[in-house]
């Protein structure tokens, strides 16, 4: 396994984390504790040392799940991070309340690596109302939080406002070679890194979209390449190549998965990335976006919407699921994890006029509702 060095906080940590938004489920779609503990342990035992949960992950089994696995020893072997769902909190005695759910569901009386989670503008607005870093520096001095930092999902320049509204240890950002420009992107990488924060990667192979069923025109061009690699050493190759990133998570939920990723992660050369190789990745990049029904850019002109709806995101995943052949992640993270969906939208066009793209936003809506049946 290959390590990085977090710059703040000089903590060491394997490139990949044990992300477990993922964990393997049972016949009756619940958590399966047996499994999941085992495979988190496998993680430990190959040399992962970064366990990553949430108050919001499979309903909170997933916390109590990662406790489970953390018994035995394995919770000194790594840090462990978790995340406040400030969405979910009415006032300031909701954030205590969470707070202290999640230290029991997790049996332990310190989380490592304590983030804010999903920051937006929005979020951000809320979480300063409800006084969340003071409170998480209260947690701090007590000894039940020992480094703060954010996970995020808005554009750069609400990224830029973030991280220097605090003097955060590090920040969690999705990207992979499809995202460069999506969120904080490439450049809220950079500008992180240029603050002195570690970077956490989440989201690096795409939520798995990047290495399950490949187009045909995606897999022709792997294929004429005499270099060859699997899909998911193209993606991990690509972010290892960028010294600002310090460790990448991945959801993992089967044996072959951490497997394979542990295998990629301890190449020796897994950092490095010829001209040739970086040109094949641009080439995939480029016909995936060619496959994209929608050219959406993210940039949010069109917002906000009366009804509340998040139209890039709705969009971005309407296309995702036409691009990356119908992945079964995609339809998950969309009906568990956006608060409105296309079905919510009244037709009202208040946002057609502000869409650059000219693009037909109702009409995606409805595709959209149509696709995921919300
Ligand atoms: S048309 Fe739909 S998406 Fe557009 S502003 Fe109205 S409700 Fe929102
Ligand atoms: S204005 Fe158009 S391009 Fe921009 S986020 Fe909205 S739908 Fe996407």
């Amino acid at each position: 396994m290959r390590y990085r060095t977090f710059p703040k906080i000089n903590e060491q940590t394997s490139l990949l984390g044990m992300g477990c938004m993922r964990l393997p489920l049972g016949e009756d779609e619940s958590v399966d504790a047996a499994k999941s503990i085992a495979l988190i342990r496998g993680a430990i035992d190959a040399g992962v040392n970064y366990v990553d949960t949430a108050y919001t992950y499979h309903k909170g089994d997933s916390e109590r799940v990662v406790g489970q696995a953390l018994k035995d020893g394995y919770r000194e072997k790594v840090l462990l991070a978790d995340k406040m769902p400030v969405w979910l909190a009415k006032d300031k005695e909701d954030i205590r309340r969470m707070f202290d759910t999640q230290l029991e569901r997790l049996e332990v009386d310190r989380i490592d690596m304590y983030l804010v989670h999903n920051v937006s503008a929005p979020l951000w607005k809320r979480a300063k109302k409800l006084e969340v870093l003071p409170f998480l520096e209260e947690m701090r001095a007590q000894g039940k939080i020992r480094y703060i930092g954010f996970s995020f999902h808005d554009t750069f320049e609400c990224f830029q406002e973030v991280v220097d509204a605090y003097d955060w240890d590090f920040c969690q950002i999705q990207l992979n070679y499809m995202d460069q420009y999506f969120q904080a992107g490439v450049k809220g990488l950079e500008y992180a890194a240029s603050k002195g924060l570690g970077v956490v990667i989440m989201e690096s192979l795409k939520g798995g979209r990047l290495v399950a069923a490949i187009p045909p025109s995606v897999q022709k061009i792997f294929d004429a390449c005499p270099i060859k690699k699997s899909p998911a050493e193209w993606a991990f190759k690509w972010l290892a190549n960028r010294p600002e990133v310090t460790l990448m998570l991945s959801g993992m939920g089967r044996e072959s998965e951490l497997k394979q990723n542990i295998e990629i992660l301890s190449k020796e050369d897994v950092a490095e990335l010829t001209a040739e190789e970086a040109a094949l990745i641009d080439q995939v990049a480029e016909e995936y976006n060619r496959l994209i029904p929608y050219p959406c850019t993210a940039c949010q002109y069109c917002m906000p919407c009366p009804q509340k709806l998040e139209i890039y995101k709705i969009i971005n995943y309407y296309n995702d699921w036409n691009v990356y052949e119908q992945n079964p992640n995609t339809a998950f993270e969309y009906i568990n994890w956006m608060a409105k969906h296309g079905s919510d939208c009244v037709g009202c066009g208040a946002c057609l006029e502000k869409c650059p793209q000219h693009l037909n936003i109702p009409e995606t809506m409805g595709k959209a509702a149509e696709t995921f049946g919300v």
